[in-house]
């Protein structure tokens, strides 16, 4: 344990306490251990020192830019995320919608949307890989290679997702204003991200939390510390619900019994079978949870 310098929480400024050292057993991309902490204040836990190079921790192979098959496990997690994004574009009365996702990958989740909502006439896509970018293009969808702190456009989108992709950034608050700039006056961000105030996070801290998804997972917040972060900029938030984090469950799990087993160069975790077996019973598990319980992701929608 390293804690030579510590970083003051990126929500409220408290003083952290450490929380885990690991490593990246998702992908292995090195061998370095980095440390996580915790705000005893707002509970947001989150890495001591940033990585500094993006291209060293997000391998070729990294889930979001590789194509998906369309397996059971992932046309039922489409169908669920679908019932939390359902209500919001029914809300939305334009004739034509437009949708940016940032941190979209090859574009699965604008794909859902489009199918499901016919309004949807213009997808743009903000990420950093060329592979996914060849297959976002393919299918219509506007590709900018680009991290969002980079990407700038005079747009105004219906609809902005930020799914999974906060925790990712060293500055969570800068990139939701600079969003928010982006959204149109009637128009909604929906965020997804990790709740660092839950079972598994708990349960897990002492071996690893599959949250962490480390070491890029950079902020990840509480319920607190989401509407702490928020209650300083211009937008409101109108619905937190939790949702499923079977895979936080599964990365837990792989990693507690069968680290030295499985190989995730040849072909990431989440496409190897003993994911699937073990998602999906957590999955359920989680989602019934979610109605008495936070689970592990939270599900939110931004409005200005
Ligand atoms: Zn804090």
């Amino acid at each position: 344990m390293q804690m030579d310098q510590t970083k003051c929480c990126p929500v409220c400024g408290t003083n952290g306490i450490f929380w885990r050292d690991t490593k990246d057993w998702e992908y292995k991309t090195s061998d370095d251990s980095y440390t996580y902490l915790q705000c005893p204040s707002c509970l947001t836990i989150y890495i001591n020192e940033i990585p500094k190079d993006l291209s060293l921790i997000y391998p070729s192979n990294y889930y979001s830019f590789t194509k998906k098959s369309n397996s059971l496990l992932f046309r039922l997690k489409n169908w669920l995320d679908f019932q939390f994004y359902k209500p919001i574009l029914k809300s939305l009365d334009a004739q034509t919608l437009s949708v940016l996702d940032v941190g979209g990958g090859t574009g699965e989740v604008a794909d859902m949307l489009k199918k499901y909502d016919k309004r949807i006439a213009y997808s743009e896509i903000v990420d950093i890989d060329q592979e996914a970018q060849k297959i976002a293009l393919d299918k219509g969808h506007v590709y900018n290679i680009s991290t969002i702190e980079e990407f700038s456009t005079e747009k105004k989108f219906n609809l902005i997702l930020l799914l999974n992709i906060i925790e990712h950034v060293a500055d969570p608050e800068k990139l939701i204003t600079k969003v928010g700039q982006m959204l149109s006056p009637d128009g909604f961000i929906i965020i997804k991200t990790p709740n660092a105030d839950s079972l598994d996070a708990r349960l897990f801290r002492n071996h690893y939390w599959g949250g962490l998804h480390c070491p890029r997972h950079w902020v990840i917040f509480s319920n607190t510390s989401f509407k702490k972060m928020m209650s300083r900029t211009n937008l409101v938030i109108k619905r937190i619900a939790f949702t499923q984090g079977a895979p936080f469950w599964t990365f837990s799990l792989i990693q507690f019994f069968g680290k030295k087993k499985i190989d995730p160069k040849s072909k990431s975790m989440v496409e190897q079978p003993l994911f699937t077996l073990i998602a999906i019973p957590f999955a359920i598990f989680d989602l019934i949870r979610s109605f008495f319980f936070k689970t592990s992701q939270m599900f939110i929608v931004i409005s200005k």
